[in-house]
């Protein structure tokens, strides 16, 4: 017989958490008290953080801050309606023009997030009868949205160009989109972006670039990972970006040719059935735009806190990823290693963010190091010290 909750029987839920518990694999929502920065209040501590998206350190920018401000006085809080209704305010309007100027794109669109974005794309584009091949390790937003859009979804090992090649070929004749990660957000590492955009030209599928973890960050001026491949909107029709991580903010876009994006305009459901963001938001963001353009030096910084890490990481021996980006797992393996490792480090006042399957395979448990332009090189030495500390400890 099924428990009782409340006055409904249903579905033993209880029993399915506990297991999670005993896996290692339960989740818990840590409570921050302070603006996103280097340094968080977390759960009443504060700690030295390696865990945000906000690589630039945008999060907490004044500039960024009053054109927020300035946007809500002038805008009020809400849009009120869908884009296609009332909500498309000519904030909302400048900031795609200024996105697609900036990409040397024809058009951008603005989604509320980016995993709106990808599901709304793949959906407005793809359907029944067709084909999207995805690398193994996308985001769960670009298979969710393969998945959801009505077409066969197949998937490639990762960043292997001659496998997603013959998975063209195994589908000739089908309107086919491929889809990939531009900055892999687990692994940090960089797509074969010129061998699909290749792929894709000769087989003449679609490519479609998620440049989550790349926008802002990689490229000339911050344009991200096409423009450091030197990959134009003729190579790569879809560029798909984000507005929380690098800008700092909130709120994601797609850039590319005008038919496209006319197209998603008129299909994607999750850009038809939703509430614009709100204009001020818009206003925020076109100031983090701003910024990004002109702070190269948040990028040379960077730079140079990736290397110090690498330099030191690799002098202590820990397992780090082909990474150039500001994303540097420490591969541990088993889960609850990575667990009580992210423990330790926090008892020594820094926050790493130990990733366990389902998010990435299972023995390949990591701890999620990721830089911000805000950190300082003493903060890479910190840590550094920290994991000197804890293989200290396990020698013992
Ligand atoms: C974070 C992320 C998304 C989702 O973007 P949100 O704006 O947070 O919804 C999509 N793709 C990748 C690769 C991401 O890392």
């Amino acid at each position: 017989m099924l428990p009782r909750i409340g006055s409904y029987r249903m579905r033993d839920y209880s029993a399915r958490l506990l297991q999670r518990k005993k896996d290692g694999l339960y989740r818990h929502r840590r409570i921050i008290e302070s603006p996103q920065s280097t340094e968080i209040v977390c759960d009443g501590k504060k700690l030295l953080s390696f865990c945000s998206n906000d690589y630039l350190g945008l999060a907490n920018d004044v500039r960024i801050k009053h054109a927020f401000t300035r946007g809500i006085e002038h805008w009020g809080n809400g849009a009120g309606a869908a884009h296609l209704i009332t909500g498309h305010t000519s904030a909302h309007h400048q900031l795609e023009e200024e996105l697609a100027e900036w990409l040397g794109r024809e058009s951008a669109l603005l989604f509320s997030t980016g995993y709106m974005a990808n599901s709304g794309i793949i959906n407005a584009l793809m359907g029944r009868g067709d084909i999207v091949i995805e690398d193994r390790l996308n985001h769960a937003s670009l298979i969710d949205g393969g998945l959801n859009s009505g077409a066969q979804m197949v998937r490639f090992p990762h960043a292997d160009t001659d496998a997603a090649e013959q998975k063209l070929l195994d589908h000739k004749g089908k309107h086919a989109l491929l889809a990939t990660d531009g900055v892999f957000s687990m692994d940090g590492d960089i797509a074969p972006l010129q061998k699909l955009a290749n792929a894709s030209r000769k087989h003449n599928a679609l490519l479609l670039v998620d440049d989550a973890h790349g926008i802002g960050v990689l490229g000339n001026k911050g344009r991200g990972s096409l423009d450091r491949e030197g990959l134009s909107q003729q190579d790569v029709p879809l560029l798909m970006g984000t507005l929380g991580k690098g800008f700092g903010v909130f709120g994601a876009f797609v850039a590319g040719p005008e038919l496209l994006i006319e197209t998603i305009i008129q299909d994607a459901r999750s850009y038809l059935f939703t509430t614009a963001a709100p204009a001020a938001m818009a206003e925020a963001n076109r100031a983090a735009l701003r910024c990004v353009m002109e702070d190269q030096w948040r990028r040379d910084k960077l730079a140079v806190l990736i290397s110090r890490f690498r330099s030191g990481a690799e002098q202590l021996g820990l397992n780090l990823m082909p990474s150039e980006t500001p994303i540097q797992p420490v591969l541990v393996g088993e889960a609850d290693k990575a667990l009580s490792m992210s423990q330790a480090l926090e008892e020594q006042g820094l926050l790493v963010t130990a990733i366990r399957p389902p998010t990435v395979p299972r023995n390949s448990s990591r701890l999620r190091v990721t830089l911000s332009a805000n950190h300082e090189e003493t903060d890479i030495d910190k840590l550094l010290d920290a994991f000197e500390q804890i293989q200290a400890g396990k020698t013992r």
